[in-house]
């Protein structure tokens, strides 16, 4: 393990080896690029292919524009098509089951490298490695079978490894921190324009992790392994089903991205409600009637219909309690 540092943030020395915020859209040194051109050059030159495909298949609020996506075979292809891009200057947008992501209408401005295909998962001591586009729910799967639990409280999200651990979901009282053991991350030095001179596949340890309330680790994710607790099989089925009927009874059916925003000392949802603004409607999208804190796609929701109702809410909380809700959702443009 060589000295770099994986402090979110570290911008203090540009030349350290530094981890990236996959979170911003930012393009690091290009400022001007067609992005069809772009990524039919990317593609040719890594020996892929490259779809556009729409947010009705990318995410699960199902509604917004489209997209140039790269969907990797491997870890070694995510890492030549991700430092492709690098080199010309633009980072691309990781994409797990697109459960916390809103794609902005038209066509977005940034290449998406979507890692479903990468969903290994293999029994290693006390838990699994999972690649990092594993589903939660398979890798509750995997525990269960060798007799171990943990990720029940997920139940019904429909979360990545990659997601879960960037985002550190949460249900219940419990984390996805609490479980995690090493990450396998795509870490780089750059240059003073953010050019990457050097980039290595490396294995952190939790302990060198920063994990807050629905923030989690600010880099690029290949896999994490996972700690199980022992568990027999048929607790780990009753948990998950306890869970998913309390999400059943709590939450809408309808196409969304989960909570819209993170709970502050009084739950978003409450305040949302409290504001009269559940069942209110604009386009296709909707304010949970069941839910606050949901903005459902009840037909034809787009992306700006979603998000006339997140900025109605931040208004008219704040108007009536003083308090800006804080966003959860990633919003792609
Ligand atoms: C019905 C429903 C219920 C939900 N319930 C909950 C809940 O109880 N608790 C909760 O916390 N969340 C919940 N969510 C939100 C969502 O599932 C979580 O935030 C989840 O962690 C997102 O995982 P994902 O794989 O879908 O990530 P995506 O939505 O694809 O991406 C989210 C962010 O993670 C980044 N990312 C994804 N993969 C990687 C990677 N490999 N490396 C680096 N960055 C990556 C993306 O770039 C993006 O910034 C819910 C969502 C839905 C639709």
């Amino acid at each position: 393990m060589s000295d770099m540092k994986y402090i979110e943030n570290n911008k203090s020395n540009a030349c350290s080896r530094d981890i990236i915020d996959t979170c911003s859209n930012d393009k690091i040194g290009i400022i001007n690029y067609d992005i069809i051109d772009v990524c039919q050059e990317v593609a040719s030159e890594c020996g892929v292919e490259c779809q556009i495909m729409t947010a009705n298949a990318l995410t699960t609020y199902k509604g917004g524009g489209s997209a140039c996506v790269f969907t990797p075979k491997s870890e070694e292809e995510f890492v030549k098509i991700y430092s492709a891009f690098i080199r010309r200057g633009i980072k691309a947008f990781i994409l797990g089951g697109g459960s916390n992501v809103i794609l902005a209408d038209g066509l977005c401005k940034v290449p998406i490298l979507c890692t479903k295909q990468l969903n290994g998962i293999r029994v290693c001591d006390d838990g699994v490695y999972a690649e990092c586009g594993a589903r939660i729910c398979d890798v509750t799967a995997a525990l269960k079978e060798c007799g171990m639990g943990g990720f029940e409280f997920l139940s019904g999200v429909p979360a990545t490894v990659g997601g879960a651990v960037r985002m550190n979901a949460g249900a219940f009282n419990a984390q996805t921190a609490d479980y995690i053991k090493q990450v396998r991350v795509l870490s780089h030095k750059c240059d003073d324009n953010g050019i990457w001179t050097d980039f290595a596949v490396e294995t952190v340890s939790r302990d060198k992790l920063d994990f807050g309330y629905r923030q989690g680790v600010n880099a690029i994710i290949l896999g994490a392994t996972i700690m199980g607790r022992e568990m027999e099989y048929d607790k780990s089925v009753e948990l998950s089903k306890r869970y998913l009927a309390i999400r059943a009874a709590k939450q809408p059916k309808y196409p969304s991205c989960g909570s819209v925003f993170a709970n502050g000392e009084l739950p978003s949802g409450k305040l949302i409600e409290e504001c009269g603004l559940k069942g209110v409607r604009v386009g296709g999208a909707m304010i949970s009637e069941m839910h606050g804190n949901f903005i459902v796609n009840a037909g034809g929701g787009t992306a700006n219909d979603f998000m006339s109702l997140v900025k109605l809410c931040e208004k008219e909380v704040y108007a009536k309690f003083g308090i800006m809700l804080r966003r959860e959702f990633v919003y792609l443009k």
